[in-house]
């Protein structure tokens, strides 16, 4: 069958690719409150002087938009046995929203690889059944952290389900309702509120990745920055009128790839890391998820930053390798490795180092925001534009040289990955030459035409995603960009995974326009916006098609018609006018196809029941050590538990159990395995690495299961262990 076909050799492209390279608030100051605890808090923090009329109205809102923890292939690696198993981290939806005058804008921080146009459309769809026409497409900026470790199935362009084995309802319908749900609850704490912007360096948590292509750049233009990533974290937190904090926003350039392709647990990775501890250190007694003062981290010029520090190794040889000179044996993958001794302890270390940044930044005087509030969005068909190039040397547009953009197309280095996923076929970066059995492969989807060969060059054209249709169009031709001027800071909506000197030219060019205009030139890059369209580098960095480049689907303009809109935006919005809005692009998510299958039924095996325990923990355990559980159990995707948790570890206080750890914390990991797909039966695991701090008190694990009848009937079931004690 011809769909079948193309669906394998499409599977074939991807496996041999690889797509990625708290209620005790806390308060600065609270008048209702004033003992010892919240006057250290007071000392702590500084705090700007408040004043009678604070300028913005702000809401801040946060909610679990957690996926199917199992059997849904993972987004990210487009590794197709990387299905989950289970959940380490809870994903988390964190909305901000601000209001000024008329102007109203919303900025999302979801715990996905990307967010796409069909989730953000949706999300906006129940927006405007609840508020009317205050939210639109426009006015609703959702941004991606860009874990590699979360289902996948809920873009919808062809390619970009193509690995999860298609769409995923399931996916996208939890990933709608965490997102809406986080945006309605700040719609619902809007207060008076100030905005205050800090900036701080991080260090040693991230490494370029593509040295190489950032060594392409012109000299002159690298002499400009000491490091070749960018290390600066971005902060705006947002005060009450009477100095307490309401929320903070930091964004920060780094591959939230600490968590690499072997891992099967739904993970946020090292920035839902960072977010956790930041929001327990202002929350101290509210469980993870449920934190008063909600702590976002933003994606920004990370396309091509790892968190994995120790670099890339051969597997076995632990030789020194990058896919392009230097190449391991074959059969022997070359990845990198994080600081860690496992990528735990990786996420745990690269985590650590940007929630210490933030609180560094948090603690600063900075300085207030105090300008107006507006947004700037257009849609933008790419291979339709023609723009003038961009020198970054003079640092100027030059209206002799018109560049245009390409119909989406990904290079041959695309199917090499980056040393953040493995290389699995030693096809080198930098290929610039067809490779005959990618060539069959690549040509049998689309071909391209002479013109996107000419467009696209030197990139040879492995998959011509922009001619594909079939079953519906293969990647996005119209984009989102967006520019939000938040009282005078600008938020660059990039789609995509900008380099770091894409991110660089883009503060340039924007940063330059604010100063012509009498502005500090404030500029903030928040990649994985509105939509995921792969990388984008600069034009000299795509000459040398390492991975980033090979991923540049518009071809080597793509950042200078960038620059062109984002410097026009800016002017747009200082001067409060406005760009036309641009063509919105086609709604096809009821053409997608999925191979995905449901869950058919649970039972439990025989003489058995849902829930029984099979393993007890032992009757006395040890401070540091980690205690586990097993249960008959059911499939996760029966109920995905949003806002809840499949299992919890609790503690008898006063004669009540309470919840202690759920499977949103750090230190539990919740397990699920099939035992026979015949039989529908499944057993689960939760373990809890038990901390210093726990209390000698009895404990218990509970898990809170949901089967599934042959007939669809749901059953919920809870049951426990028996309790330990703890020494
Ligand atoms: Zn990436």
């Amino acid at each position: 069958m011809a769909l079948s076909f193309v669906g394998n050799v499409v599977i074939t492209v991807i496996v041999l690719g690889v797509i990625s390279g708290t209620s005790a608030t806390f308060s600065l100051k609270n008048k209702d409150n004033t003992d010892d605890h919240e006057d250290e808090q007071a000392k702590q923090f500084p705090r700007s002087e408040p004043e009678a009329d604070s300028s913005y109205e702000v809401g801040v809102g946060i909610a679990d938009m957690t996926g199917p923890c199992v059997e849904i292939t993972f987004m990210g690696y487009a590794e197709l046995g990387q299905s989950g198993e289970g959940i380490h981290l809870r994903q988390f939806s964190r909305a901000f929203i601000f209001s000024k005058g008329n102007t109203r804008v919303v900025l999302v921080t979801a715990e996905v690889q990307a967010v796409g146009i069909a989730v953000r459309r949706q999300v906006v769809k129940n927006l405007q059944e609840r508020y009317g026409d205050m939210y639109s497409l426009r006015n609703v900026i959702i941004t991606g952290t860009h874990t590699h470790s979360t289902p996948g199935g809920y873009l919808v362009d062809f390619i970009l389900d193509v690995s999860i084995l298609g769409f995923s309802k399931e996916t996208f319908n939890a990933y709608v309702d965490g997102i809406t749900r986080s945006i309605v609850r700040a719609h619902e704490n809007m207060v008076p509120a100030r905005l205050v912007f800090a900036q701080t360096k991080v260090k040693n948590a991230h490494k370029n990745r593509s040295r190489y292509s950032y060594n392409n750049n012109p000299a002159e233009e690298r002499a400009r920055y000491e490091t070749n990533t960018d290390d600066l974290l971005t902060q705006v937190r947002i005060e009450k009128a009477d100095g307490s904090l309401h929320g903070v926003m930091n964004w920060f350039s780094v591959h939230t790839t600490s968590m690499n392709m072997t891992n099967k647990l739904v993970s946020s990775d090292n920035l839902g890391y960072a977010a956790l501890r930041m929001e327990k250190e202002l929350n101290p007694s509210n469980l993870p998820g449920k934190p008063d003062i909600v702590a976002g981290f933003f994606s920004s010029s990370l396309g091509d930053v790892s968190p994995n520090t120790r670099g890339a190794r051969c597997e076995f040889s632990n030789e020194e390798c990058d896919h392009q000179f230097l190449l391991c044996a074959a059969q022997e993958r070359c990845f990198s490795k994080g600081p860690g001794e496992d990528m735990f302890e990786s996420t745990r270390i690269i985590g650590t180092k940007v929630f210490e940044g933030a609180m560094e930044a948090l603690r600063s005087p900075g300085e207030e925001l105090r300008g107006d509030l507006a947004v700037v969005h257009q849609f933008v068909e790419m291979s339709q534009e023609v723009v003038p190039k961009y020198d970054p040397i003079k640092k100027t547009f030059n209206t002799n040289e018109p560049v245009r953009g390409c119909f989406p197309a990904l290079g041959y280095s695309f199917a090499s990955g980056t040393i953040d996923g493995a290389n699995t076929l030693n096809i080198t970066q930098g290929t610039l030459q067809g490779n005959p059995l990618l060539d069959i492969v690549g040509g049998i989807v689309a071909r391209p035409t002479a013109d996107d060969v000419e467009c696209h060059a030197p990139k040879p054209i492995l998959l011509a995603t922009g001619r594909a249709n079939f079953p519906i169009p293969w990647h996005p031709h119209i984009i989102s960009l967006s520019l939000i001027w938040l009282g005078d800071l600008a938020i660059v909506g990039v789609p995509g995974e900008p380099t770091t000197m894409s991110g660089r030219r883009m503060k340039a060019v924007v940063g330059d326009v604010m100063q012509r205009r009498g502005f500090k030139p404030r500029v903030v890059i928040s990649g994985l916006t509105n939509e995921y369209i792969h990388y984008v580098t600069t034009y000299e960095e795509y000459q040398v098609q390492r991975y980033e480049a090979a991923s540049t689907i518009y071809g080597p303009n793509t950042l200078d018609i960038m620059l062109n809109k984002f410097s026009e935006f800016t002017v747009a919005a200082i001067e409060k006018g406005d760009v036309p809005p641009g063509r919105e692009p086609a709604d096809n998510r009821a053409h997608t196809l999925s191979l995905i299958l449901p869950v058919i039924a649970d039972n439990p095996p025989v003489r058995r029941r849902f829930g029984d325990v099979i393993a007890q923990p032992p009757a006395v355990v040890p401070r540091g050590t980690t205690v586990t559980a097993t249960f008959v159990g059911a499939n996760p995707r029966n109920d995905l538990k949003q806002e809840e948790s499949h299992a919890v570890v609790q503690r008898l206080e006063l004669g009540r159990w309470i919840d202690v750890a759920n499977d949103a914390d750090w230190d539990t990991r919740f397990y699920w395995k099939r035992l026979s797909t015949i039989a529908g039966t499944s057993e689960v695991r939760f373990s809890w690495r038990v901390p210093e701090t726990a209390q000698s008190a009895p404990h218990r694990v509970e898990y809170r299961g949901a089967a599934r009848s042959l007939f669809g009937r749901i059953t919920h079931f809870t049951a426990q262990t028996d309790s330990f004690s703890i020494q």
